[in-house]
């Protein structure tokens, strides 16, 4: 990977977090003098580096390293890198049609070396600790922090050892131990196994990453904020003129220990510091109901957190029970900034999971799916707008969630046994296959969409045939609409109100005057506030009316479904 030089000498000053005294950076760095607390902020020189970052950046790579003189790193030959970072900001049309938010975006971090955007911690910290001459290092970790250290560690030549809660699935500590790491697997929640590794690293004199207390993995994660301010810009603009970047309103992500937002947030200070954006963003914050130390610990507005002893949850990336000082960090900028947390049930957190697959074509572990079942309340709860600017974070493996969001029948198999059966001579296999094939196209009911917005047809038509036993016309006006309609005989009409020509009263006042139609069941899907009058004229004559941006594509297909039995 290209190696990107700083433009400047690194200058770095570690500020204490609780009293604001400031000593020269070193690693790893000590308690403050002053009053002993071991959280340290760092800090640069913004205005050297605010004079010159245009020029510069014009030139660089999309990679983590682009901001490099905002990283405390001094010698460029100990920078390690596996391409991390300049992952892709993706605007969520579909997603954003169903819920009715125009301004919607992905960040997605799925898109680094390992899956996780616990690589950008991995390239700063292994290439701090390189730069350090340390040889060995200890971290305690959910999963991804152990596959994304790992990685890096074999790559600079750093011995890892990662103590894991024996709850991470297997597939995560195969691949952990592919790289070489050591596994130490935990029996134990992960607040305990952090404590033995602590001890572990204490009694051997190996260096213990630190979470949170090492400023590396914050500084790296400040670029994802950096990034997503670049990336805003483009698509929607400066901010005004003289500010070139641009902050989301919300910024979602799923937390545990809390190191993203963490960093996210200082990341933003620093843009905001420098009058490269014009505001901060804020950040909702999204937990497990099972294991919610922080979003519990908010609502009763206690500025420590309130420790969960005994986490109850299947997304276990995020089972933090005991979140450590990034909940006061939080805590304050949420109540000066505004921003929340919450939390949600497993399983909306797998029913998430499955609809960012299905509409998004994002396959992402729940832990990632989490921060988005999160939007999807938030949104409910009129705590964000839907027309604000809103960037999810979506970091985190793909990983076997079929059992948690799929029935039993989830995979179509065919064998040529299946078909040649009791037949005395069996026909050739590829006939038989070909018979095999066309049974797993077996439609069933037909559906007819009339809507005139081909992007909002074409997201009904894809909602419907996530489930694939559904034959579907489409049209885009009433009147090719009605000619459909007596072609197919459908079990059911999709109806949008507002169509050119033929709107949707026409339709189903045509509908009414023909004896053979008048009782096939329409659902209205409107975009349209309708008035007092409008809904009186629909009485009796619909089956339901959805309002478009404010249901979910389960719950489409729910009532699509008890429809279809009952007629
Ligand atoms: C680590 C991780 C989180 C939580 O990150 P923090 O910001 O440290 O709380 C969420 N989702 C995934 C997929 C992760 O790997
Ligand atoms: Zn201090």
């Amino acid at each position: 990977m290209r190696i990107v030089p700083a433009a400047l000498k690194t200058e770095v000053t570690l500020e204490c977090y609780a009293c604001g005294y400031q000593q020269p950076y070193k690693l790893p760095h000590p308690p403050c003098p002053r009053c002993g607390h071991d959280f340290m902020e760092a800090r640069y020189n913004y205005a050297a580096i605010r004079s010159r970052w245009p020029q510069i950046l014009e030139t660089r790579p999309s990679t983590m390293w682009r901001y490099r003189e905002l990283l405390p790193l001094f010698d460029d030959q100990y920078q390690i890198s596996m391409g991390e970072g300049g992952t892709p900001l993706l605007p969520a049309h579909n997603l954003g049609m169903m819920l009715g938010t125009p301004n919607l975006f992905i960040k997605d971090e799925r898109q680094n070396p390992t899956n996780s955007f616990k690589d950008r911690q991995a390239a700063l910290v292994i290439s701090m600790m390189k730069e350090a001459n340390v040889s060995e290092l200890v971290v305690a970790s959910t999963g991804n922090v152990a596959i994304s250290y790992s990685a890096y560690s074999s790559h600079a030549g750093i011995k890892l050892w990662t103590f894991l809660p024996s709850l991470v699935p297997p597939e995560k500590m195969r691949e952990i131990a592919i790289y070489g790491s050591e596994v130490v697997k935990v029996t134990a929640t992960y607040d305990i196994t952090k404590k033995v590794a602590a001890q572990f690293s204490q009694h051997k004199g190996i260096m213990d990453d630190r979470g949170i207390r090492n400023i590396g993995t914050r500084e790296a994660m400040k670029t994802m904020a950096f990034e997503v301010a670049e990336q805003l810009a483009e698509v929607l603009g400066p901010a005004k003129p003289g500010v070139p970047w641009r902050a989301p309103d919300w910024y979602i992500q799923a937390v545990s220990g809390g190191m993203g937002p963490v960093g996210f947030w200082k990341g933003f200070q620093e843009l905001y510091q420098m009058g490269l954006v014009d505001r901060i963003p804020k950040m909702a914050l999204i937990q497990a109901d099972g294991c919610a130390p922080m979003v519990n610990s908010f609502r009763k507005d206690l500025p420590e957190a309130e420790p969960v002893t005994s986490p109850d949850t299947q997304v276990i990336t995020i089972a933090t029970g005991v979140p450590g000082p990034a909940y006061g960090y939080l805590y304050k900028i949420a109540k000066r900034e505004g921003g929340t947390f919450e939390s949600v049930p497993d399983s909306e957190t797998f029913r998430a999971t499955h609809v960012l697959a299905k509409m998004e074509g994002l396959s992402m572990e729940p832990a990632a799916a989490a921060a988005f079942a999160g939007l999807f309340k938030l949104l409910g709860k009129g705590v964000i707008r839907r027309d604000e600017i809103i960037v999810v974070c979506c970091s985190g493996h793909t990983f076997p969630v079929e059992k948690f969001l799929l029935g039993p029948d989830w995979v179509k198999e065919v064998t040529e046994s299946d078909v040649a059966g009791e037949a005395p001579t069996p026909k050739p296999p590829t006939e038989d296959l070909l018979g095999a094939l066309d049974q797993l196209d077996e439609r069933v009911k037909t559906i007819v969409i009339m809507e005139d917005n081909p992007e909002a047809a074409r997201l009904l038509r894809r909602i419907l045939q996530t489930r694939g036993d559904f034959q579907i016309a489409e049209a885009h006006n009433g009147r090719e609409g009605m000619a459909l309609i007596r072609r197919h005989r459908p079990d059911l009409i999709l109806l949008d109100m507002m169509m050119p020509d033929m709107d949707g009263f026409a339709v189903l006042d045509a509908l009414k005057a023909d004896e053979a139609l008048r009782d096939l069941p329409v659902i209205v899907v409107t975009a349209k506030e309708l008035t007092q009058q409008e809904r009186q004229r629909l009485q009796g004559q619909i089956k339901m009316l959805l309002q478009k941006g404010s249901f979910m594509d389960d719950d489409l297909l729910d009532d699509i479904n008890a429809l279809l039995d009952k007629v």
